[in-house]
């Protein structure tokens, strides 16, 4: 393999019903960074669907340069094997040293079943990307190679952070947990060079056949969207008492409330209002962390908040080395005060 064939950032744009994802944007957002540390600057969107091509221009509005269209009728819904024949394709076909996956149910099946079939390594669920030398440290007798990428993410259950990296073979390729990168501002009226790509798509018994889609109706809104989240954790009490924490969160314009997963196990609030490392990756501008003990798997989920308060009867818990603003004592007597206080406009 000539690595130095390869060039360039590209992203999988994920669409879901002619609608690009949120997770596209914010893969642009952190390739744009990234290939500003590369020699070729060039950040390019895969966009694989049916009629997609219309899309092209919300992927340049968020800093694509190119975006290569894969347009076929087989591609109308996710299924696992043309879409990875799509992705395998372009990258076979245009050789990206980088390759951005987003690490929801669509990229965690996708993105490991590419890497296979291109042959090179895939670092799941990252929560960190940069470019640098590796090893990270000159080590004796070894090549330390440069403007590698280092990907980033919790390991052995979020007890240890592990910095990866792919020196030897290409695409680099990583997915990334939704919610972790920022999007760029999108700039009206930019356009991308557009680029069609069809490898053709011959069904094999491989291919699924969708009987029907059903849509899950979801009952919460996403937490991921609130500017101010007010997140309650086992020392709430009882789902009952989550009603103080709401009364909070209705204080402000886009205040919504979230959990911590002892609540989610608890059976008190569903697994959509969890943060952390095996919920969601928030990053409001305010986050109360209520009755929560601030585990590293929890903070992993919530620390790059602008502004975190934590409600705590125990001064030592860890939750306190992350906040920016603490208070020790009960969430029975502390919180309703606040809601009052915040009403009468104190
Ligand atoms: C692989 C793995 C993945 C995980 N993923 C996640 C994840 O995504 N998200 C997550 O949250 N956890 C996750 N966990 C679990 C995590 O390790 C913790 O167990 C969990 O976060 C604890 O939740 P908690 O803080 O609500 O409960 P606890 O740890 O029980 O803390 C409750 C806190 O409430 C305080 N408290 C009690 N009563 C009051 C009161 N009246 N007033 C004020 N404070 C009070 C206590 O002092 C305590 O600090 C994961 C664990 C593993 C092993």
């Amino acid at each position: 393999m000539g690595l130095e064939e390869y060039k360039g950032v590209f992203i999988f744009a994920q669409q879901v019903d002619n609608e690009v994802s949120s997770i596209a944007l914010e893969l642009l957002g952190k390739g744009r960074d990234l290939a500003n540390d590369l020699d070729n600057k060039q950040v390019t969107a895969v966009l694989i669907g049916s009629d997609v091509k219309g899309l092209a221009d919300v992927l340049a509005e968020y800093g694509a340069d190119r975006v290569i269209v894969v347009d076929d009728p087989e591609l109308k819904e996710y299924r696992t094997e043309p879409y990875a024949h799509a992705l395998s394709s372009v990258i076979n076909e245009f050789k990206p040293e980088i390759m951005l996956v987003g690490a929801t149910a669509i990229g965690r099946d996708l993105g490991p079943r590419v890497s296979a079939r291109v042959h090179t390594g895939l670092t799941a669920d990252c929560t960190q990307l940069d470019i640098g030398d590796f090893p990270l440290q000159p080590v004796e007798g070894q090549e330390q190679r440069h403007k590698q990428l280092l990907m980033t993410r919790p390991a052995f259950g979020g007890n240890t952070i592990a910095t990866i990296a792919c020196p030897d073979y290409r695409p680099q390729m990583a997915t990334v947990r939704p919610g972790v990168m920022q999007k760029i501002e999108p700039k009206k009226g930019a356009k991308a060079e557009v680029v069609e790509y069809n490898p053709g798509f011959t069904p094999n018994d491989c291919y699924v056949t969708i009987d029907k889609v059903v849509k899950e109706v979801s009952s919460v809104a996403n937490i991921q969207d609130a500017k101010i989240l007010v997140s309650g954790g086992r020392g709430v009490g009882s789902p009952e008492n989550f009603k103080i924490l709401e009364d909070l969160a209705a204080c402000f314009k886009g205040g919504m409330v979230s959990c911590s997963r002892a609540v989610v196990d608890s059976g008190w609030k569903p697994k959509d209002m969890q943060v952390g490392q095996t919920g969601k990756t928030v990053r409001p501008h305010v986050y109360f962390a209520i009755g929560i003990s601030g585990a590293i798997q929890h903070a992993a989920g919530m620390e790059e908040s602008d502004i975190i308060i934590a409600i705590n009867k125990d001064e030592n818990a860890p939750i306190f080395d992350i906040a920016d603003y603490g208070i020790v004592g009960d969430l029975n007597k502390i919180v309703p005060e606040l809601t009052k206080k915040i009403k009468a406009g104190a």
